[in-house]
């Protein structure tokens, strides 16, 4: 028989390897809108705006009003591992949501991709990626803060674009991802608008920005997102151990529900997913909730950067802390205390 052929070794090309980047960062339209919102929350913006198409496939466009995007500094913005967010010389101390430098060329490679932005200052200006193809910079006309635009995600990824599911689902798991985002940035305003029938859009989310002290700010917000019903019958939480805070707000146990998508847990701002603190949250209802019911949550870990890792992986929400013990410990005996001041007793037999 032959002997096999041996392939070369060849350094792959940028627009390959920011489409493969690509798969990790933005699995779905959902991934992409956090991305984007998380980057204009990074530049300190008070208003953002989501515009979606057809389950964000056909266009995701966020406007905000941060501090704005250099137009020489444009095409950095899209290179690979280029950020003003860290340097490098100190990854367990992020203070911002992003840091990687990876989102906006994975976007790019992956679909049409139009920045506009303004810094104070200067005149705007534009820039477009075409499927990893960068054109030059152009001046534009926009009074303050930054668009991103991304059009006709994944057309470039026929593989990828037929794994999405129907413009519902993927709108549903937008509309999650901002709520989340909205819950830790009470004092920022969001809004999500359809385009999907016509282009004025028809506004699917909004919730005005927050004022007040922090515990205001969040009740206001979790009650817009949440409903009225959880915000009254909601406790607040507010403790410290060892350096680690927890604050926000607990419900009742009487106001449960069958799973735990109602629960909201954030470290440091960020939304996580972490069994370590769904299972804390368990082990603190335990005496007042049976086994099939899950409590609704909106709490938020503190800590110091450098006690909790939060570099585990680009799209996935997970955390890990240096000392596991102290949050799960906070979080069983705060709301344990607060569940009997409450004046409920254990029960296995709560109603819905
Ligand atoms: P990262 O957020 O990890 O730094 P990104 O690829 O998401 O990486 O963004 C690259 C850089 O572009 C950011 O570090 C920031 O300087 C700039 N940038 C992106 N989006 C915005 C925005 N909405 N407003 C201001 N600057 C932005
Ligand atoms: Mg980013």
């Amino acid at each position: 028989s032959q002997p096999a052929k041996r392939p070369q070794i060849k350094q792959l090309d940028e627009v390959a390897v920011n489409r493969i980047a690509a798969g990790e960062v933005v699995e779905r339209p959902a991934s992409a809108v956090k991305e984007l919102i998380e980057n204009a929350l990074d530049a300190g913006a008070t208003r953002i705006e989501l515009c979606v198409k057809d389950g964000g496939k056909t266009l995701i466009r966020v406007t905000d009003d941060g501090h704005g995007i250099p137009a020489q500094d444009l095409p950095l913005a899209l290179s690979r591992h280029a950020t003003s967010k860290i340097d490098g010389t100190d990854l367990l101390n992020i203070h911002t949501f992003g840091f990687r430098g990876e989102a906006l060329p994975s976007m790019a490679a992956v679909g049409r991709m139009t920045i506009t932005s303004r810094i104070a200052g200067q005149d705007a200006a534009q820039i477009v990626v075409d499927g990893g193809a960068m054109g030059a910079v152009t001046p534009a006309a926009l009074t303050k803060g930054t668009v991103v635009e991304l059009r006709n995600l994944f057309y470039a990824t026929p593989a990828r674009l037929k794994f999405l599911r129907t413009d519902r689902a993927e709108m549903g798991a937008i509309a999650d991802v901002v709520k989340k985002l909205a819950m830790a940035e009470p004092y920022v305003g969001f809004t999500i608008r359809d385009l999907s029938r016509d282009d004025k859009g028809r506004v699917t989310f909004r919730a005005d920005a927050q004022s007040g002290d922090m515990f205001d700010a969040l009740s206001g917000r979790l009650r817009s997102i949440l409903g009225a019903e959880f915000a009254d019958n909601a406790l607040a939480i507010d403790a410290e151990r060892d350096g680690v805070t927890l604050t926000g707000y607990a419900a009742l146990p009487t106001y449960s529900r069958g799973n735990s998508i109602s629960q909201f847990l954030f470290v440091n701002g960020r939304p996580v997913r972490d069994k370590l603190l769904v299972g804390a949250l368990r082990g603190a209802y335990s005496d007042f909730l049976s086994r099939d019911r899950h409590p609704v949550v909106a709490l938020f870990l503190e800590l110091e950067p450098t006690k909790v890792d939060v570099n585990v992986h680009p799209a996935k929400a997970e955390v890990r802390f240096r000392d596991p013990g102290t949050a799960r410990g906070l979080i069983v005996s705060a709301l344990k205390h607060a569940l009997a001041d409450a004046g409920h007793r254990a029960s296995t037999t709560v109603a819905s």
